[in-house]
């Protein structure tokens, strides 16, 4: 039963038809579906009838005016009109932010993939003979150039790949496997699910530290289908540890006649030591170990869109694309559009390092982004609105997974409001039209501009503007 005041408070709610009426509703009506805003309006009353009831008998009821449920109503369209997915600035310093969306894509891969999505295009058709053409010739001859591999298939990503390959090769029967290399990436990608997904038996071998040749070759018998490398791309085994090399592995499958697998993650096709990084190993020096198949992602290192890349021998690659799964796993001509000009940038690594944001990000010289951020704390400060930034040195990532002991030295903008706490200030600036992702440390907020393009900084200091004014401040 809902007390005397609750009912009042009921009762004042505007009904749908009333809140319809109200002057910033019905202009809403002149550009949107009625539809949608009766749907919120409808939406916005209910949740004002329920927040009543669930208050406490003697709570301050909140006073839900004509206007104040217009606004929400207002707000509600807005975001149901306007996209789901969209741009954000990451100030987090992590270069392959999983949940960012990982690489962003060069400039040539935007205007190939905005190309292809325009019109009709040769996906599926041979111009040499006007007959049904294949879609994975587009990407093939680049990425057999680039990694010296006799075939290549690209698949959705490269958890795709790993599951196809293991479908193809390996289903009911053993997949030697060190145990060390038994990963999970990201939580949703573990090795020995995914192998138990296509089919295939896992066989263990050596201990979490230690696996030799011997372990791999006392694990081979008559149910043997494919020995398996995994690179433990998210963490490294230290200390009293022994490994099996690419090479190693390629020359013992070749004994037995057994296909060898390498799983390398990030697809790195230049070499990372230019940036201060440690040794990531490249898909060419896999395939040039002998591995007959290797896999990897399109978005990590590569810095391209999602998709899963298998590179190896033409008589495995040729069962691989067979598979119906092939079907299921194929990747669409957006994909193929934005892959192709984004390997293509790689017959010049110079322009590769130049054009490719997530390479780009990489390489920024912690001189270059001190005085960025300096400049930037310079414009925050000058802001007013409470709002104060100096300039600390810390440290960005790599992320998506990848070389997970290196860190990318960096200088930091921190941010302290004299209106909010860095968790409100955060959340103000994620909730911004064109949102700012930073992180929380030492009690503020941290910019890391490893991870924004300069042409991103005005846009950076105009959200953290809005975001510091004052709630009832307008925007
Ligand atoms: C990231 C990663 C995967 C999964 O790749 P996705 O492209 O995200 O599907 C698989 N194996 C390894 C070793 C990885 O690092």
């Amino acid at each position: 039963m809902p007390s005397p005041s609750q009912t009042q408070a009921l009762r004042n709610i505007p009904a749908v038809e009333a809140l319809l009426e109200a002057p910033p509703v019905a202009a809403l009506l002149a550009e949107h579906p009625r539809a949608l805003v009766v749907e919120a309006a409808r939406a916005v009353t209910a949740a004002a009838r329920r927040l009543i009831l669930s208050a406490a008998p003697e709570a301050d009821l909140p006073d839900f005016s004509r206007a104040a449920l217009a606004a929400q109503v207002v707000a509600r369209v807005r975001a149901a009109a306007g996209p789901h997915l969209i741009p954000v600035i990451n100030a987090t310093g992590v270069v392959l932010h999983t949940n960012l969306g990982r690489a962003p894509l060069a400039e040539p891969a935007r205007a190939a993939l905005a190309e292809i999505a325009r019109g009709y295009s040769n996906l599926e058709y041979d111009l040499e003979t006007g007959e049904r053409g294949s879609r994975h010739s587009h990407c093939a001859g680049l990425l057999t150039e680039l990694t010296g591999a006799e075939a290549a298939l690209v698949v959705n990503n490269n958890a795709a790949a790993v599951l196809l390959t293991l479908a193809a090769l390996a289903a009911g029967r053993e997949v030697v496997v060190a145990r060390g290399q038994l990963v999970e990436i990201g939580g949703s990608f573990r090795v020995p699910e995914v192998m138990e997904a296509s089919g295939c038996r896992l066989r263990e071998v050596g201990t979490t530290n230690k696996v030799y040749l011997r372990d791999y070759e006392a694990a081979i018998g008559p149910e043997t289908a494919l020995l398996l490398k995994v690179h433990t791309s998210n963490y490294r085994i230290l200390g009293f540890t022994a490994s099996v090399s690419g090479a190693e592995l390629a020359a013992l499958g070749a004994r037995y006649n057994l296909p060898t697998l390498e799983d390398l993650g990030s697809g790195v096709l230049v070499d990372l030591s230019r940036a201060g990084l440690e040794k990531e190993p490249t898909a060419l020096e896999s395939v040039a170990a002998g591995l007959d198949i290797v896999t990897f992602s399109g978005d990590k290192l590569l810095g391209g869109p999602q998709a899963g890349i298998i590179v190896g021998r033409k008589r495995y690659l040729d069962v691989i694309k067979r598979h119906p799964l092939a079907r299921a796993l194929r990747v669409g001509k957006l994909t193929l559009a934005a892959l192709e000009a984004t390997l293509r940038l790689y017959r010049e690594p110079e322009r590769a390092w130049r054009e490719i944001p997530a390479l780009r990000a990489l390489s920024w010289a912690e001189g270059e982004l001190k005085e960025r951020a300096q400049r930037l704390a310079g414009k925050i400060n000058a802001l007013g609105q409470g709002l104060t930034a100096t300039v600390q040195p810390g440290t960005s990532e790599v992320g998506g997974g990848a070389l997970p002991l290196s860190a990318l030295p960096t200088h930091l903008v921190a941010v302290t409001s004299g209106t909010y706490s860095p968790d409100e200030l955060a959340g103000r600036l994620r909730r911004r039209p064109l949102p700012v992702i930073g992180r929380i440390g030492g009690d503020r907020l941290l910019l890391d501009l490893r991870t924004v393009r300069p042409e991103e900084e005005a846009a950076l200091v105009s959200a953290l503007a809005a975001a510091a004014g004052s709630p009832a401040g307008g925007e």
